[in-house]
Formats: structure tokens, C-alpha cells, sequence
């Protein structure tokens, strides 16, 4: 006889506490949103909606929907609330700050909301602006961010003694996996002080490496855009004989940029990320082969690939701390060349890094949708006092997830899943180089 399936652990379960979303205190304030919108604290998502038969219902862990509250915590007309914008640049950054401007101020009426100039440095040296929405009207329109950005520490007891001088109320913290551990700091400082500040992240990855969210914006962007870079060595390569075009496309830890990019362009070959092993001998073999049949070659390479080829440890951190990577294009392209030489073999390469210009451009109408509505919930989580979280998309809904838990792990490219499988599938060369 076949046991009676297991009871389905809910989210009130132990594991459901480290989800859970905490607040500064009762809401009491009745929120000037119309009552349309609201949506129920108790509104949740499924962390995990599969279902299979070896780990039945493993994680029916759920996690709070994003969306305006009926009650607030704050009284909107006496809060004042900041932006910070830290770490690299990212499409979209200025459209959250203006959704957060705008729906502060329109949905809101929060009379006074401060941008910190230059990242947590700001915020050490009250260096602000006031953001009003006449200031951010146009501000969608252009990449980068207009409140600039900054790596490098901050002393955290003095980013919160200027937070309670300015008499912020809501700090909206955007920015990578450096920034919301910041903001995890400063929320921790503002709970030991049992201060009345509410800090909400919006995460910032083009990489979209954030573990348990689906989707950060900017990374549709950089996929369009990277397209544009893996056509022109195409184009390239396929002139010349036995050409070959390289293209180094961001992802430090995670090649979900240079996979989605190979998928969406159809005429990558070979793809090169950091969850793949490979040794140079076996590019230049896989080259090689393709040579036979073909008289070009398009390589894709995330700039995590290889370190561990490249001698990286050498190369030290940035200010932020974070280790300094070596240039895998370049190194790719001057290995492949000697090695293609000393076998005699007539070549050329051609090598693209567009990092810069992908990083720096407005976002694609989809990531501005995106960010318009994660700042939108950004603002409606704050002004209910909700405080150490992030909003996020998991199966398509907003959501808010605990600051903690979303830089605890990163998000990794699965080379057994469908995305990868898809990718060796179409690219003729079924290669695997791991
Ligand atoms: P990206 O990596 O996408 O460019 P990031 O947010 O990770 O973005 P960082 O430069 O690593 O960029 O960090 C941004 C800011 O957060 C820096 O000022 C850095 O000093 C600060 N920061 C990083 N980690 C911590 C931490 N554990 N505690 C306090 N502050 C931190
Ligand atoms: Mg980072």
C-alpha cells in the first residue's frame, strides 16, 4: 500500500520566518491610495511552484506580494524620503528613480524626497538634490544615473546619524549585491538605534545573478544590445577566411548576458561562461574542427569565463572590495592567434567588449516597464513602513523578499537546464566544454 503523501509544509513553517517582511510598527495611517489598488499583506506567491515526483511540493514556501497597503506606517505629508543609486551603471537606473519620485509624490503627496549625490559617499557627506518631479520628468530618456554612483566603504554609524539629521524617513537603496549588503548594514544600525526609518532596495544586476529573483532590470537591455556586437564580428568573421569574432559580454559570476545573448542571435558557436570549465586547448580544438566545415567562427565569453586560466588572483580588488577580473577577450583572442599560427593555420580575429556602451544606454521598452513598477512598489513598501527588503520578480509577480536572504547566494546559469540545453541544441556545434 502506497504511504499517504507527506502534509504540504506551508508558509507558516520555520523556513517561511526567514521571509517573512519586517516592519517598523502597526499601520495606522489610512493610505490615500485608491482602495482598487491595495493589495493584502497576506497576497502571496509560491517561492517554488513545481511540482515533481521525487521532491513532492519541496518548497511551498511563500513570498509577499508587492502592491499598495490600505494602512500605511508613515503619514505621508511628514515623511521625507531619500534615494541612493551605488555600484556599477545599469539601463533603467533613472527610470526607478523617477517611479519613485512620481509615485511618492503624486500617489502620496510626500512633500520632500532627497536624492544622495555619488552613492553611500552621499549619504556621508549629505551631499544631496532635492528630487521633485519636474527634476525627473526627462530623466527616463537617458542611461546612467543623474544622481551618480560611487564604490568604496562607508563608516555605516555615521550613513545613519546624517539619515536621522536630514530626518529621512524611507531610504530607497539601489544598487548590486554591495549596495543592499550596505543597506542591510544600515537597516541593522537603524534596528539597534529602534529607529523609525524604513530601507527598501531595489536590486540592481544586469548580470541577474540575484538568487530567488527571476528577472533585474537591465538585463533584457543588455541582451538586445549585445546583439548588435555579436552581428558585427559575425559579419566579420564570415568575410574573411577563416575568420573569427569574439565578443566579451558582462557576467562576473553568472553568463546569463552571453546565454541569452547566443540564444537570441543564432549565429553564436561557441559560448564561454563562468559555470563552464574549459582550457584554452580545447577552444583552439573546437576552433579547429569548426574549420573544417565551416570558414568562420563567432565566440561568445563572459567576462567571469576562465579566470582561473588567466592568473586573475594577481590583480587585486576595486574600492568596493571586489576582486578585480583579467581581461578574457583579450586573452582568448591573443591565445587562439598564437595557437592558430604556430599550427599554420591562416586567420583573423575580431573583438568586440561592448560592456560600456550596453551598460550606459537607456533601457528597452521592456525593462522600462519593469523599472517603472518596481519603483512604484518600492514606494508603496516603504510608505507602509515595511523596512530591510527588496522587491523582486518571481513567475511574474512583484514581490518583496528580505533584504538578507537575497545576498546570501548568487543565481548561476544551470548547464543542465533548458536555457543551455537550448543553446547546445541549436548552435550545430554541440559542444560542451565542460
Ligand atoms: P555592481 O557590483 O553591480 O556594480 P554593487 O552594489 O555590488 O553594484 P559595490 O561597489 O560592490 O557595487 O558596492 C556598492 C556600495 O556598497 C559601495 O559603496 C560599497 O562600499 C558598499 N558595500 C558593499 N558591501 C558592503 C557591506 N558588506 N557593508 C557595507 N557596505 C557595503
Ligand atoms: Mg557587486
Amino acid at each position: 500500500m502506497t504511504p499517504p503523501p507527506a502534509p504540504l509544509p506551508t508558509a507558516a513553517s520555520a523556513d517561511a520566518g526567514a521571509w517573512r517582511i519586517e516592519n517598523l510598527g502597526p499601520c495606522t495611517v489610512p493610505s490615500p491610495v485608491p482602495a482598487t489598488m491595495f493589495v493584502p499583506d497576506d497576497d502571496a506567491v509560491l517561492l517554488d511552484p513545481s511540482v515533481s515526483p521525487s521532491s513532492p511540493n519541496s518548497s511551498h514556501v511563500a513570498v509577499e506580494k508587492a502592491g499598495p497597503r490600505k494602512n500605511l506606517f508613515f503619514k505621508p505629508a511628514e515623511a521625507v524620503a531619500a534615494v541612493v543609486t551605488c555600484g556599477g551603471l545599469c539601463p533603467a537606473l533613472n527610470d526607478v528613480v523617477r517611479a519613485i519620485v512620481n509615485t511618492l509624490t503624486f500617489r502620496y503627496g510626500v512633500p520632500r524626497i532627497l536624492g544622495f549625490r555619488y552613492g553611500f559617499e552621499g549619504i556621508f557627506s549629505k551631499n544631496t538634490v532635492e528630487l521633485t518631479p519636474s527634476y525627473v520628468r526627462d530623466i527616463h530618456r537617458f542611461g546612467g544615473t543623474i544622481l551618480g554612483t560611487s564604490r568604496g566603504p562607508q563608516p555605516i554609524g555615521a550613513l545613519v546619524d546624517n539619515l536621522v539629521e536630514l530626518g529621512v524617513s524611507v531610504l530607497f537603496t539601489i544598487g548590486g549585491d554591495g549596495t543592499q549588503r550596505g543597506a542591510v548594514a544600515i537597516a541593522n544600525e537603524i534596528r539597534s538605534r529602534n529607529l523609525p526609518i524604513s530601507v527598501v532596495g531595489v536590486p540592481k544586476t544586469i548580470d541577474n545573478d540575484i538568487a530567488y529573483v527571476e528577472r533585474t532590470f537591465g538585463f533584457e537591455t543588455a541582451v538586445q544590445l549585445a546583439q548588435d556586437a555579436i552581428q558585427a564580428v559575425h559579419e566579420e568573421a564570415r568575410s574573411a577566411r577563416n575568420g573569427i569574432g569574439i565578443v566579451k559580454l558582462m557576467g562576473r559570476e553568472s553568463g546569463f548576458i552571453a546565454l541569452h545573448a547566443a540564444l537570441a542571435s543564432g549565429d553564436v558557436n561557441l559560448l564561454l561562461l563562468p559555470e563552464t570549465k574549459f582550457t584554452f586547448d580545447a577552444v583552439v580544438n573546437a576552433v579547429v574542427e569548426r574549420f573544417k566545415t565551416r570558414a568562420h567562427c563567432v565566440i561568445v565569453v563572459s567576462e567571469g569565463a576562465g579566470q582561473e586560466l588567466c592568473q586573475a588572483a594577481s590583480l587585486g580588488t576595486d574600492a568596493s572590495g571586489n576582486k578585480k577580473f583579467a581581461d578574457i577577450g583579450v586573452h582568448l583572442k591573443d591565445i587562439l592567434g598564437a595557437r592558430l599560427s604556430a599550427l599554420k593555420i591562416e586567420h583573423t580575429i575580431k573583438y568586440i567588449d561592448p560592456s560600456y556602451t550596453i551598460r550606459s544606454a537607456p533601457p528597452v521598452a521592456s525593462d522600462a516597464i519593469f523599472a517603472l513598477q518596481l519603483g512604484q512598489m518600492a514606494a508603496h513598501a516603504a510608505m507602509a513602513g515595511k523596512t530591510a527588503m527588496i522587491v523582486g520578480m518571481i513567475h511574474g509577480y512583484i514581490v518583496h523578499a528580505p533584504m538578507a536572504r537575497a545576498v546570501e547566494s548568487r543565481k548561476k546559469v544551470d548547464t543542465r537546464g533548458q536555457d543551455f540545453q537550448s543553446f547546445l541544441d541549436a548552435s550545430g556545434m554541440a559542444l560542451s566544454l565542460e
